[in-house]
């Protein structure tokens, strides 16, 4: 019987594991942790964003430069597949209000059960606590184990080693260095859906941290988006942000520093906001003229003084402005280890269509390891299932060849 060891057991290693079980393989999973799908699991404790419902022509847009190579994975694995594949592991999911897709408890932890039972029953063996540290002079696969180090020859090898955030759940891009030294080009791992960091006064970030800006306009270069975000310590983090993150840590890394646009009052027209705030307000400060009128208050007014001048907060005309474009200076994105994921990875080129690498046949790559990126949505465990099974038919296809 041909065997396969597949090298983390994340969403994009557990998928090519099921594919090569279901085909006569015997497959060896193995993970430096001792559980599998961790950050999986993470993923689940606020609401498990399995993938979205909008049509493919859009889906496939959110993977950006990378939409050439995404595409064909995911019309052998797209959404529907997906949620189809969820149901047979007795998991219902639904569409919510923003055209994400859940399962019906939200929850991680069923779904990756019922997996692993079923992966079990297909033959399929699990070896945690196993830390893959490259090959030696046999080709042969090292692994640091509680009792030493370990050496494993297979037929086909899955690299399935995610990406570099949140390393205590496994995932530390320790292994960038064992492909670069087989000669493997990588893209430097960067942050990815992260937050930024903001020079905020401390009287502001006293005061306001943990606080979210709701229902604000957030314009940077050509990205436009009605949502929300919060301000943290160092700056600024949440859904809004991490949607145009990737063009602003650009930005940071050409410019130096960069800045956001806010609209504080979406809802209202500028000329709305100047006509409002031009009411005579009698003997009650800015600050409560501000609530009263266009019901700025709290954050949003901490904001407004943070970045205006006594004198143009209390001048109605510039605090009009001010709400309706205020200027946000970035200074950089957070750390890698906070980001929800990765940008970066294993390139393209060193690759062919089947996820196997040139200079490594009969390794394979797959999930978040790879150079791509995408914003949250659904869209980043989508294209890690979808490359996960690419690169289990690969390795099927490549295991008939030899
Ligand atoms: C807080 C949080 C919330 C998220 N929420 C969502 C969401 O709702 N929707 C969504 O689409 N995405 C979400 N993501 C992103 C998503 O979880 C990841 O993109 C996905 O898990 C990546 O899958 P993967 O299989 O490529 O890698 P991983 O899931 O990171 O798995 C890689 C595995 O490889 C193992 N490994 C690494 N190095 C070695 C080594 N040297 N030897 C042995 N084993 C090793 C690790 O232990 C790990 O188990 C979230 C991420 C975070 C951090």
């Amino acid at each position: 019987m041909k065997t396969v060891a597949v090298i983390g057991a994340g969403p994009a290693g557990l998928m090519a594991a099921e594919v090569l079980s279901q085909n006569g393989v015997q497959v060896d999973v193995y993970d430096s942790m001792p559980s599998v799908g961790r950050k999986f699991l993470m993923a689940g404790k606020s609401g498990l964003n399995l993938t979205h419902s909008e049509p493919f022509e859009q889906f496939v847009t959110r993977y950006g430069s990378r939409r050439k190579r995404i595409e064909p994975m995911l019309k052998e694995f797209g959404a529907d597949d997906l949620r189809a594949w969820a149901q047979e592991l007795g998991i219902e999911t639904f569409v919510g209000t923003s055209g994400r897709v859940f399962p019906m408890n939200m929850k991680a932890s069923p779904l990756l059960r019922a997996w692993s039972k079923r992966l079990q029953n297909n033959g399929v063996t699990i070896h945690t606590r196993h830390r893959w540290i490259g090959w030696n002079q046999d080709q042969a696969l090292r692994f640091e184990t509680g009792g030493g180090e370990k050496l494993v020859k297979a037929d086909a090898v899955i690299l399935a080693l995610g990406g570099g955030s949140w390393h205590r759940l496994g995932s530390d891009g320790a292994w960038v260095p064992c492909l670069e030294q087989a000669g493997v080009k990588v893209a430097a791992l960067k942050s990815s859906n992260c937050g930024f960091d903001v020079a905020w006064s401390d009287h502001f970030k006293e005061k306001y941290h943990g606080h979210p800006l709701k229902s604000v306009v957030l314009s940077f270069e050509g990205f436009r988006q009605h949502g929300e975000f919060v301000v943290t310590k160092h700056g600024v983090e949440g859904g809004l942000i991490y949607a145009c993150s990737a063009l602003i840590r650009d930005a940071i890394a050409v410019r130096g520093t960069t800045n956001l646009q806010l609209d504080l009052a979406p809802n209202l027209s500028r000329d709305d906001v100047l006509k409002k705030l031009s009411k005579p307000h009698g003997s009650k400060t800015m600050a409560s003229h501000l609530e009263k009128t266009v019901g700025i208050k709290g954050v949003k007014a901490g904001l407004l003084r943070e970045y205006l001048s006594k004198d143009d907060f209390a001048n109605t005309a510039q605090l009009a402005e001010a709400i309706k474009n205020l200027s946000m200076p970035l200074i950089a994105p957070r750390p890698i280890d906070e980001a929800i994921s990765s940008a970066g990875g294993v390139l393209f080129e060193e690759l062919d269509e089947h996820l196997m690498l040139k200079k490594l046949p009969s390794v394979f790559c797959a999930g978040e390891m790879l150079d791509w990126e995408a914003p949250t949505g659904g869209y980043l465990l989508t294209a890690c299932f979808a490359s996960g099974r690419v690169a289990g038919r690969g390795a099927l296809k490549w295991l008939d060849k030899s």
